[in-house]
């Protein structure tokens, strides 16, 4: 069996793990990234999601602060403005950039996130990755943890477990988890249509769930989007499984957006997304930390998935960097119980809000309809709490 020694062992090649990769590699620390994917082989086409990223001010000052940001702006898409709409209760809200320094966020591709930080990992002399390898066993030996996979050993000082929602870490280590199904599925389609999007987003709450556009970057010169929709998993099935040119599909986009983007041109891909959410009961265990997905996940509504994540990712960053200044050990229980109490309360909140969110918004009572009511044209006439949730939306 071959033996590996690393600091940090990052299992999970994907946004969370590659970003803490990066981040942790600028400060020194001997990486090596476990991912079960062959990410490093394949080109960027076969990276298959082809979800977008809605990166929040505040992420991206992180990103900036990181070194990392001058490569990913490139392809970044400003959102300047957001409208509201819920079409239970009849009523709309507009939020605007409050500086025009500043942007409310910023639409990438997954694919090209994860290509980007991928190249730019490949740079570094202390990143090792190990692809297509899959984590059976964790074993903890005085002042390292051990982890072994088709073949090898791996020795390190802690292990970041980014492996997502199902975390195979958490599995072996057994820590426990509170899990929230939703009986929804998230449709995502990109597609090219007629009309420019002006930066804006739009988020239209319906009976069945949100449906949300997002601005994405032109492509050959066509004015692209993407439509966020959660519904019933039986509609969304009959959706994805009907062709691509499909004139059905097409309908559909046209009746919901043609007003905001004019004619839909041309259908790029459609996939859909089972929606869960889960936390786990804490973001540590033995020499062990948790982060992104692996940690915790949340509906869609608001788009703060990752942006969550990266807020973990900033924790660890300023641990790890503190430890290497004072010359601490990193993976003592002192150490991962700091990053828990840094990232703890920040997501158990954010789980909450999102899920009571969705469930407010879907709720189509009469009582609940005057009530939204009521609470958008309080928003619509209050300067400070408009602010306050342009500030949420930003991560600022
Ligand atoms: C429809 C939809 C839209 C979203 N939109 C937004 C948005 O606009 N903004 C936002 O902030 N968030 C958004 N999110 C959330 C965001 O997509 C996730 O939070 C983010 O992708 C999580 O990244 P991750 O790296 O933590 O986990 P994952 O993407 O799940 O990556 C985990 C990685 O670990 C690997 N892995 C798994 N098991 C093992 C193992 N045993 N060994 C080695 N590797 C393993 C996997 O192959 C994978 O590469 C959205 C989510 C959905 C469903």
């Amino acid at each position: 069996m071959k033996e590996l020694n690393c600091d940090l062992h990052i299992i999970g090649g994907a946004l969370s793990g590659l970003l803490t990769a990066y981040c942790a590699a600028v400060l020194g620390y001997r990486i090596i990234i476990s991912e079960k994917k062959n990410i490093i082989s394949n080109s960027i086409k076969s990276i298959t999601d082809i979800r977008t990223t809605a990166i929040a001010e505040g992420s991206k000052i992180f990103l900036e602060s990181q070194g990392i940001w001058k490569f990913i702006k490139h392809y970044a898409e400003p959102i300047k403005s957001i409208r509201v709409f819920d079409m239970t209760a009849k009523c709309d809200l507009d939020f605007i950039n409050p500086t025009p320094k500043s942007n409310l966020g910023y639409i990438v591709k997954n694919s090209t996130l994860i290509s980007v930080l991928i190249k730019e990992l490949q740079k570094k002399k202390n990143v090792k990755f190990i692809t297509g390898s899959n984590i059976n066993s964790i074993l903890s030996q005085n002042l390292k943890i051990v982890s072994l996979s088709n073949n090898k050993k791996i020795n390190s000082k802690l292990i970041i477990a980014a492996d997502g929602k199902n975390s195979t870490v958490r599995k072996i280590l057994g820590t426990n988890f509170f899990k929230k199904n939703y009986s929804e599925k998230a449709l995502v389609v990109n597609f090219y249509h007629e009309m420019p999007h002006n930066n804006i987003a739009y988020e239209f709450f319906l009976k069945t769930g949100p449906l949300a556009i997002l601005p994405m970057q032109k492509e050959k010169n066509n004015n692209q989007s993407t439509l966020i929709w959660s519904n019933k998993p039986e509609i969304v099935d009959m959706i994805t499984k009907s062709n691509l040119n499909d004139d059905y599909v097409l309908e559909i986009l046209k009746e919901k957006l043609s007003v905001y983007l004019g004619n839909i041109k041309k259908i790029n891909s459609i996939q859909a997304f089972p929606l869960s959410a889960h936390i786990n009961e804490k973001f540590y265990d033995n020499k062990t930390v948790y982060l992104g997905d692996a940690a915790h996940s949340i509906h869609p509504i608001a788009g703060q998935g990752w942006n969550l994540g990266l807020r973990d990712i900033k924790s660890i960053t300023r641990l790890l960097k503190k430890a290497k200044e004072n010359g601490s050990a990193i993976g003592t229980k002192d150490f991962c119980k700091t990053y828990n109490d840094l990232c703890y309360y920040d997501a158990y909140r954010l789980f909450e809000t999102t899920d009571k969110l969705d469930w407010i918004f879907k709720k189509d009572k009469f009582y609940f309809r005057f009530l939204k009511n009521v609470g958008f044209k309080v928003i619509n006439k209050n300067k400070f709490l408009k602010e306050k949730i342009v500030e949420f939306a930003m991560g600022i």
